[in-house]
């Protein structure tokens, strides 16, 4: 993937000053880094008074998260989730490269916390692996660590795949319950928490707090990805240094569905983007630009994810495909006769299929394709006729161009 712009903003504490670098121990510690802070108890209320939420998709309060592990009967087990499976998100990966120590100690910070012996880091991004096994061997943890090379599949990430994978199995779902809080890593109480939770969870020890910023990845309308640390509740269009030509966006990577113009102006915080009807997730955001058609945006997100769908769930396999054919048959005009029957079966599947599946995969298409129909339903409709321009010139092709940005970068001149 290109490499992103990136731009600093808010408190600057995720990325720290100098985000295309690696910071050793030593700035690390310079910046406070690894002290011996708060205890446990007073570091879980930081947490709480922080009342700060999962980056990871979810949004899920990390205090409640904490507790529900501790209370179990140990021995306890914390996973750091840097398997960023949303195609769109690179947010991850850069924290990971950039701020190794932080991460470790954040996830050294969370064993502490709910009495864990051991943790792991699952990491997709081999770079970013490389950056934390050098970073362990240079300060080892009071509990062991390891580094484990996750696969790069959409699903990869989710919970309960990165315990099964870390079980020896393969890195797909398992039915709930139970949750992995209650039976995780070799069958112990395991919290699984973003590694930008956990980047969190140490700066709050270290009297640096950064609850209020976020980390997101924002890519599309001819743009390559920029990687930006804003404040919470800042619209997108303040990351622009110039005005952009914006129709809507694909938000949450692929999970949250599509949003129209309005979402320049959409406070960048997750219960803004629930009540807009879509979903802020991992904070991968793609716009749509003026050559871009929803239709096949959402064909082809949609056909990306039946391509991703571990197959497991009978539900899913036929629900995705169908999703994504009666999508890809509407953006290049198949077969017109049958474009009302393909509607109404748009409309009833991707009503009736979200909560079907045993991960979140299936509630992601329903959703695209849910979000196409409410706000784009005339043209839609107008698909069911003739393809526009756009959708003849750009056909659907499984995400492929959700997932290669174009190499222009963002900011000219750099970031500021
Ligand atoms: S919903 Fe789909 S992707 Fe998720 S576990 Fe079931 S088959 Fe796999």
């Amino acid at each position: 993937m290109t490499e992103p712009s990136i731009l600093v903003g808010g408190t600057g504490h995720l990325l720290g000053p100098a985000p295309h670098t690696v910071e050793h121990l030593a700035a690390y510690r310079s910046r406070g880094g690894n002290r011996t802070g708060p205890t446990p108890d007073e570091l879980l209320d930081l947490v709480e008074e922080a009342e700060l939420l999962g980056r990871g998709g979810a949004a899920f309060p990390l205090a409640l998260k904490l507790r529900s592990v501790r209370e179990r009967p140990g021995p306890r087990v914390v996973v750091a989730n840097g398997a960023e499976g949303e195609p769109g998100s690179v947010k991850d990966r850069h924290l990971m490269r950039a701020r190794p120590y932080l991460v470790l100690d954040g996830l050294r910070r969370a064993c502490e916390v709910i009495g864990a012996d051991r943790g792991y880091l699952y990491v997709a991004d081999p770079v970013a692996a490389e950056r934390l096994r050098a970073a362990l061997a240079v300060a080892p943890p009071p509990v062991p660590i390891v580094v484990v090379e996750a696969v790069s599949t959409y699903v990869a990430g989710e919970e309960s795949a990165a315990v099964r994978f870390l079980d020896g199995g393969p890195a797909l779902p398992t039915a709930k319950p139970p949750r992995v809080f209650e039976r995780g890593v070799g069958g112990a109480p395991t919290l699984v928490a973003n590694v930008e939770t956990l980047a969190h969870l140490a700066l709050l020890a270290a009297g640096r707090s950064a609850a209020g910023d976020l980390l997101v990845t924002v890519a599309g309308a001819g743009q390559p990805p920029l990687l930006a640390e804003v404040p919470l509740g800042t619209p997108l269009r303040e990351l622009f240094s110039r005005p952009r030509a914006v129709s809507g966006a694909l938000v949450g990577g692929m999970f949250g569905g599509l949003l129209d113009e309005k979402v320049l102006d959409l406070p960048l915080i997750p219960q803004a983007y629930a009540a807009a009807g879509g979903a802020l997730g991992c904070g991968a955001i793609w716009l749509l630009g003026p050559e871009d058609c929803p239709v096949t945006v959402a064909a082809d997100a949609v056909g990306y994810l039946a391509a991703e769908s571990a197959r497991q769930c009978g539900i899913c396999v036929s629900g995705t495909r169908g999703l994504a054919d009666a999508l890809t048959a509407l953006a290049t005009g198949a077969d017109p006769g049958a474009g009302a029957e393909r509607l109404a079966n748009l409309a009833r599947w991707s009503a009736g299929l979200p909560g079907r599946g045993a991960c979140g995969l299936l509630d992601a298409a329903a959703r695209v394709a849910g979000s196409l129909l409410r706000l784009h339903g005339a043209l839609a409709e107008q698909h069911t006729e003739r393809p526009c321009p756009a959708c003849l010139a750009h056909p659907p092709a499984a995400g492929a161009r959700l997932l290669v940005p174009p190499t222009e970068p963002y900011f000219p001149q750099g970031a500021p």
